[in-house]
């Protein structure tokens, strides 16, 4: 008999741990739980649906998922179908990669006035995403705010102001679309408590508002300082002075007279979201950064919009029974307790893109190898089939990689034309595929 692993989230941290534990144990055996049928994680429901060829990296994800030590278990969630004790009486090693599904808040009044969203949730809308298909936004005036300044901050401002052609190849849900095109949109405005310096932003994606078919990109050239100050260095400085370049670039132009509008305001700090039943408005209190630290100058001023986004970060939501740290599980290096690990954006936070999974799980996997080779503690353990034995008493329908295969053709059938696929937005269409 192998050693036997689980793996609860199919993201790319859950499967580059599982491509660490072949690795390290070839004869092990592996079952991959995902609550959502369909694996994967931000790949099919964050990643902006206009940078389709990012989501080609699940590929090789789903050559994983094929091999005969390897098994998927969609539609299962731990918490719910299996407890987290369960899983941990039952396997070798239990690895929680399971993201970060929350959306952190602003704390701010009129926060939870219609119209605002959370980024997990509007960008899991636009994305298909179950949880999030009847969040039904309010997208009925002329600017949108977007809080935040990052890659994240820019795919929503992105996607609200390109044209349908410009979504074309794109996976976008047809309903979100056709919503978004109808949106009588002037202006986004991307708001950030601190300067271009300590935006998150990466060169290619920022470069990419250069060329909208319909948006102009509005930077302030008084906001952009001379040269990169602060504590950065290496690769990290060349990304900020790349980013201020094209900024610079940006605020250069003669007069930007695209009809939308997508304005970078720096220094401006949420205080209060306006409105009496709905978003009217947002209020902001313009700062000063000192020592990469945003400092209030009192100063405020308001922007009417029907809707505000926040892109502030993401938290994890684990299982009942596993340790919270302020926005990730509690962990040391990934070690959580006895044997059970956590990788990826439970781990560490919401930050890093999907190759930063890789190294970052390789070596929580080689500390379990570590720690269970020091242990001795290589009595197998019924893994699967104790799932199996449990699942069946349980009332659950679970998505083999087969059924997946299944799901993924209809959703390409009923794609429309000019793009790849339709992803179903409901758990019940996709169990109907397979049922
Ligand atoms: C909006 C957005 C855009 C991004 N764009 C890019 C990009 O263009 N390029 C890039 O390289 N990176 C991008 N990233 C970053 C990248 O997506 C992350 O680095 C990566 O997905 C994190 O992987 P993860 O495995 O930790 O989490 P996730 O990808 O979130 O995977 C977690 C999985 O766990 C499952 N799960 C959660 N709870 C349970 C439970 N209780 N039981 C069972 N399963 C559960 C979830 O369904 C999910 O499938 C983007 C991120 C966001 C938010």
């Amino acid at each position: 008999m192998s050693l036997s692993f689980a793996i609860v989230g199919s993201g790319p941290s859950g499967m580059y741990a599982a491509d660490a534990l072949l690795k390290n144990f070839p004869n092990c055996k592996i079952d991959v739980f995902d609550k959502i049928p369909m694996p994967f994680g931000l790949i099919r429901y964050g990643v902006a649906p206009d940078h389709f060829k990012t989501k080609n990296t699940a590929r090789q994800f789903l050559r994983t998922l094929e091999l005969d030590q390897v098994r998927y278990l969609g539609n299962i969630e731990i918490g719910r179908d299996i407890s987290v004790n369960e899983l941990e009486e039952h396997y070798n090693a239990v690895i929680f990669a399971i993201g970060a599904y929350n959306d952190r808040k602003l704390g701010i009044p009129g926060e939870k006035l219609p119209g605002v969203y959370g980024a997990c949730a509007f960008v899991g809308w636009y994305n298909a995403h179950p949880d999030f298909r009847d969040i039904n936004p309010i997208l009925d005036g002329a600017n949108a705010a977007v809080i935040g300044i990052g890659n994240v901050a820019l795919d929503v401002c992105r996607v609200l102001t390109k044209t349908r052609l410009e979504m074309k190849g794109s996976d976008i849900a047809a309903s979100a679309l056709d919503i978004i095109q109808n949106m009588p949109i002037e202006a986004v405005h991307m708001f950030g408590r601190r300067g271009p310096v300590e935006a998150g932003f990466t060169p290619k994606e920022l470069g990419e508002v250069r060329n909208l078919e319909r948006c102009s990109a509005i930077v302030a050239y008084n906001q952009l300082p001379v040269s990169v100050e602060g504590n950065f260095e290496g690769r990290e400085k060349g990304i900020k002075e790349k980013n201020l370049s094209i900024l610079r670039e940006l605020s250069n132009q003669d007069k930007p007279e695209k009809p939308v509008k997508m304005h970078f305001q720096f220094y401006a700090s949420p205080v209060e979201i306006l409105g009496t039943t709905r978003v009217e408005g947002i209020r902001l209190e313009r700062t000063v950064v000192n020592n990469g630290k945003a400092i209030s100058t009192g100063e405020t001023f308001d922007v009417p919009c029907c809707s505000v986004i926040t892109a502030i970060g993401y938290q994890t939501k684990p299982p009942e029974g596993l340790p919270l740290d302020g926005v990730t599980i509690d962990n040391i290096d990934g070690w959580v307790r006895d044997n059970l690990y956590v990788v990826g954006w439970a781990k560490r936070g919401s930050s890093g893109t999907i190759p930063t999974n890789g190294p970052d799980s390789r070596n929580v996997i080689d500390l379990l190898s570590e720690n269970l080779n020091k242990n001795g503690s290589h009595t197998p353990k019924p893994g699967g089939k104790a799932t199996d034995k449990l699942l069946s008493t349980r009332d659950v329908r679970v998505i083999s990689i087969n059924d997946v295969e299944k799901i993924k053709d209809a959703e390409t059938a009923n794609a429309a034309v000019d793009h790849p696929w339709e992803k179903f937005t409901s758990i019940k269409d996709m169990l109907a595929v397979v049922d």
